[in-house]
């Protein structure tokens, strides 16, 4: 949130370009085009995990996701944060009244139907 990337790209040394690696891909890459082209900073990785899982189907190594999985159907979906996992989970519940886990690293809550 904070870095602010003033230097120019010319100037750019390998420590400063932010990478993330995805181990299912077994590949890497480096954000620094992004950072140019969007000027958003740490938004940059989220947005390209938000791409990674949109086109694969996963989120690369980097990010730990939320995870809403039905226990009662094969439905679920992953999140980059709790906000919109927790929504899909609610919603899931009321209209189908199944049960709804939530897991983030080893957490795990469950959303029930009312
Ligand atoms: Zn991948
Ligand atoms: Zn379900």
């Amino acid at each position: 949130m904070s870095d602010e990337f003033s230097q120019n790209p010319e100037d750019e040394t390998d420590e400063n370009v932010p990478t993330i690696s995805c181990s299912r891909c077994g590949r890497e890459w480096d954000l620094s085009y992004e950072l140019d082209d969007l000027q958003v900073g740490n938004q940059s990785a989220e947005q390209f995990a938000l791409d990674h899982m949109r086109h694969t189907g996963h989120f690369p190594d980097s990010v730990t996701p939320w995870v809403a999985r039905c226990r009662q159907c094969p439905d679920g979906d992953e999140f980059l944060t709790e906000r919109p996992a927790q929504r899909w989970a609610e919603i899931h519940a009321r209209h189908t009244r199944h049960t709804v886990a939530l897991t983030h690293n080893d957490e795990q809550t469950t959303v029930d139907p009312e």
